[in-house]
């Protein structure tokens, strides 16, 4: 098999199979992404304790590149602090914007590498991306007005 390929079956193993999918009815903070281009429409929810990242899912619907990424992104992000998760979201960004042969930021997101040579779809990568880094300043400001 192939590198190419073997990314291809963990992207459309993610697309099949989803981790933390699901109602976000429980969640603390939920946020919102849409990608009116391709149709994408998620919503990220997080449950957190202090500064650690309890619990992160995802529900929503989209094309495959963007839905097999949400659920990358919540098993990166699941159990790390605030800080991790945006430094992590930081190095996807500028992972996904390479043109050259930066390493992924972490194996868990490294087949994404095979949506790299499609530009277009960099918005459907970051998505979920996207709207946990709105879901960390919301978290943030709350525990700014807590320990103020
Ligand atoms: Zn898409």
């Amino acid at each position: 098999m192939t590198e190419q390929s073997l990314y291809k079956s963990v992207l459309l193993d993610h697309f099949h199979n989803p981790r933390n999918r699901g109602e976000l009815g429980n969640m603390r903070v939920v946020k919102r992404g849409s990608n009116p281009r391709c149709g994408d429409e998620i919503e990220v929810g997080i449950n957190y304790d202090n500064d650690s990242l309890a619990a992160v899912r995802f529900r929503g619907r989209g094309c495959s590149i963007c839905l097999a990424s949400a659920s990358m992104m919540t098993e990166s992000t699941q159990g790390i602090t605030t800080t991790a998760a945006r430094e992590l979201i930081g190095k996807m960004q500028a992972w996904i914007d390479d043109n050259g042969d930066l390493a992924a930021p972490a194996e868990a997101v490294a087949a994404l590498a095979a949506v790299k040579q499609h530009p277009a779809r960099r918005k459907c990568v970051m998505l979920a991306w996207q709207a946990l880094d709105e879901s960390l300043d919301e978290i943030e400001s709350a525990q700014a007005a807590d320990n103020g």
